[in-house]
């Protein structure tokens, strides 16, 4: 029986493994520590500006094949990209098999889950090779069941079953299949959720997740320059900063993880010593810097605004409202509400084309008296333990956005005072965000 003690699972990213160069620093942070043992690589990324994901690649030699075309172009690429790495590294393995095999697959008809896959599959071959790991495909490990929904528990009995009898292993990310071997994936970027099934099916004491960045910043790095990573962040202030789009982390990686009560740590591959982000189940402290932890925001959102004097008196109002975009199969994002109004924030491509035929709908079904629809809104989620303890907040977040003449055109707190939700038109919305940035975390 192998001692569990101190036992890391690490996931590396597309841009960690993207070639050889960057293979060697990866398996280097592998091997600098012994709990280090179970490994799971993404396919190769990008190693410049304008390159291409292997993933990618290999969803256009499908295409192309699917088209009646001849993927040898674009197959080629992909060769190269392999035979590149392995000559890089210095290893003797031998692709030539699997590569020529894959090939005859794709061209002859195999699925778009089973194309998209192989370039982890590949991948996991190429670094259990260099570390002399272990390679275990997750091919009838991690089960999807017959709806092609992941089967968490099914799952973990499996999975657990072959990992907990291995010293070390190399898992491929991004894939596993059916009860009956069919290769499924899950949605792009998914290795991060293979990552976290890894580490919740061997017990880690920790879920590494290897990237470019050093950790999760307190927002987009595209809207505010060098933004400050956020040290500690709680697992439902990611869910809430993920959700409006801040997507270091894929959604789902944290569900598999939170079950078991494991950390995760983002860290950076080409600044191993810099600490990262630590996602924990509750953080106990934190300094009073950290009243926010973090900004994130969405564009291209429609508002509904429903009044109607009384309204909250009129039993079922509410549910008469949303009863016509459930019959639509239109999924909102938000529902302030007020005493006599009521607002359902849409996303425009949800609602594009939709608008007369909903508006009329619900004027059918409650008889406001009055119903407007306008697009052009952004919502910008200030998120933050913090703020719980710390009265005023939400008057500075509005002085901070005032002064830089910004007309705020809804609000909303969620109920567990973690997060205060602002509308504004998009326009407005980087100058918000920074405005936020500068009064809370610069
Ligand atoms: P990997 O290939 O390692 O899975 P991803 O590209 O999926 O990496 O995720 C890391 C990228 O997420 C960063 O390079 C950065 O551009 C982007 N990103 C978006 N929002 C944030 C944020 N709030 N903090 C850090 N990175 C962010
Ligand atoms: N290779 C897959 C993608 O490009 C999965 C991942 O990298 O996490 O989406
Ligand atoms: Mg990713």
């Amino acid at each position: 029986m192998i001692p569990y003690y101190d036992l890391k699972a690490v996931k590396f990213g597309g841009s960690s493994l993207s070639c050889a160069e960057q293979i060697i620093k990866s398996a280097g942070i592998v091997k600098s520590e012994r709990s280090r043992r179970f490994v799971v690589p993404s396919a190769p990324g990008k190693r410049f500006d304008g390159d291409d994901k292997v993933t990618d690649l290999l969803i256009k030699s499908f295409r192309t094949a699917q088209s009646g075309g001849d993927i040898s172009e674009v197959f080629g690429r992909i060769c190269d990209r392999f035979n590149e790495i392995v000559a890089g590294l210095g290893i003797s393995l031998d692709l030539s098999k699997e590569l020529s095999e894959i090939k005859k697959n794709i061209a002859g008809g195999a699925t778009l889950d089973y194309a998209a896959s192989r370039g982890e599959y590949l991948n996991g071959l190429v670094l259990s090779s260099y570390l002399g790991f272990n390679f275990v495909d997750p091919k009838e490990l991690i089960i999807f069941d017959d709806n092609g929904v992941f089967d968490a528990n099914e799952t973990q009995v499996r999975l657990s079953a072959k990992l907990l009898t291995l010293e070390n292993a190399v898992v491929p990310g991004f894939y596993g299949s059916t009860v009956n071997g069919e290769i499924k994936v899950f949605s792009r970027g998914g290795s991060d959720i293979t990552g976290a099934i890894v580490a919740r099916a061997v017990g880690a004491d920790i879920y590494e997740n290897w990237t470019d960045v050093s950790g999760f910043l307190m927002c987009d790095p595209r809207i505010v320059q060098d933004p400050r990573p956020i040290k500690t962040i709680t697992y439902r202030e990611l869910r809430e900063l993920s959700y409006m789009g801040a997507t270091v982390l894929h959604e789902d990686a944290v569900f598999p993880v939170k079950l078991a009560g494991i950390p995760i740590n983002i860290r950076n591959t080409n600044i191993p010593t810099d600490p990262g982000t630590m996602i924990v189940p509750t953080a106990k402290d934190f300094t009073s810097r950290d009243i926010i932890t973090g900004i994130a925001g969405k564009k291209h959102l429609a508002v509904i605004r429903i009044e109607k004097d009384r309204m909250n008196q009129e039993i079922g109002f509410g549910a008469k409202v949303l009863q016509v975009f459930c019959e639509r199969g239109l999924s909102f994002e938000h529902l302030p509400s007020g005493i006599d109004t009521m607002c359902v924030v849409i996303a425009e491509s949800e609602i594009d084309g939709k608008e007369r035929d909903v508006l009329t709908a619900i004027t059918k079904a409650v008889a406001p008296d009055s119903i407007e629809l306008e697009k052009g809104l952004s919502l910008i989620a200030v998120v933050g333990r913090g703020m719980i303890n710390a009265p005023g907040t939400a008057s500075r977040i509005f002085s901070a956005i005032a002064k830089e003449n910004v007309n705020i055109r809804m609000i909303d707190q969620g109920s567990s005072e973690l997060n205060i939700i602002i509308g504004v038109d998009q326009e407005e919305f980087e100058t918000t965000i920074k405005a936020i940035y500068k009064e809370f975390c610069a």
